[in-house]
């Protein structure tokens, strides 16, 4: 059994926040990259060098990649053979979070359903806990700006609506999305579990790198037929035309209830804040 000190969980949480929101994963940039030298609209060409010179400057001079820094949303693997010493988990997560906006000056965009009130510090953040074997605690940051959130979907489709219709609900709502999103974009689909899982599993698919491959061959050939099927939608990045809608689809899937075909799509847009640590 490992012990792991809770004031270690709240400063992993601050430095990752600090550091999303100011650096660009690399995987990330480097299909921004390869995106640039495949366009061959000069507005797409431009949007994408713009985006690039503005991830560099951002990891030059410290300050946030985008003026939305999102809500925080953080998945945590419990390993079985960690004990958390010290305080709670949830609310060592949320003090690293409100530490990290702080310092990090992240605008702190969390705010009341209703009254519309400012939380002032960024938190509540969502946190997906889950339990896995080993000694270890695993946390993936993602900074999920309003954007980008306010295009995503769930809906249920009909089990005989099968592959055919997921492929139709993703496009449409990637073609539907237009500029709103702030293309290029990544796109995570979840399908299967239910309602509320399959919503989790869209967002979890974002916390994968742009250059993996999914272990399932069969799941691997269909983010690409995705991926392919978008980029051709002429959308573009920042909507302004081009062959880059997309930089990246991640599709995380498992068994659902034979009466449903549940289905959830998660945009995240180019500045795509993720980190994650090991502790
Ligand atoms: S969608 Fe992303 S890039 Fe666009 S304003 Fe929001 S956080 Fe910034």
């Amino acid at each position: 059994m490992r012990t792991i000190q809770i004031k270690d969980i709240t400063e992993a949480v601050a430095d990752m926040c600090m550091k999303a929101g100011a650096e660009l994963p690399g995987d990330v940039y480097a299909r921004l990259q390869q995106a640039k030298e495949k366009e061959t609209s000069p507005t797409a060409r431009e949007i994408l060098r713009q985006l690039l010179e503005n991830a560099d400057m951002a990891k030059k001079t410290r300050l946030p990649l985008c003026q939305d820094c999102g809500i925080a949303v953080l998945f945590v693997e419990v390993g079985d053979d960690v004990r958390i010493e010290g305080g709670n988990i949830r609310e060592a997560v949320n003090a690293g979070v409100r530490k990290g906006y702080a310092e990090g000056y992240l605008r702190k965009s969390v705010c009341d359903p209703f009254t519309r009130a400012n939380t002032g510090d960024n938190t509540p953040a969502v946190i997906h806990f889950d339990a896995v074997p080993g000694d270890k605690l695993r946390i993936v940051f993602l900074a999920k700006g309003g954007g980008c959130e306010n295009m995503s979907r769930v809906t249920m489709l009909a089990p005989a609506q099968g592959w055919e219709g997921v492929k139709r609900f993703v496009i449409n709502r990637v073609a539907d999305a237009g500029a709103n999103p702030c293309p290029p974009t990544i796109v995570g689909v979840g399908v299967g579990g239910a309602f509320d899982r399959a919503a989790e599993l869209a967002e979890k698919a974002l916390t994968r790198r742009l250059d993996d491959i999914h272990p399932n061959p069969d799941i691997a050939a269909k983010e690409k037929e995705l991926e392919t099927a978008l980029n051709k939608l002429g959308v573009g990045p920042m909507g302004l035309g081009g062959e880059t809608t997309v930089l990246g689809v991640k599709i995380a899937a498992e068994p659902c209830h034979l009466a449903c075909l549940p289905l959830a799509v998660n945009i995240q847009c180019h500045s795509h804040r993720r980190k994650e640590v090991v502790l």
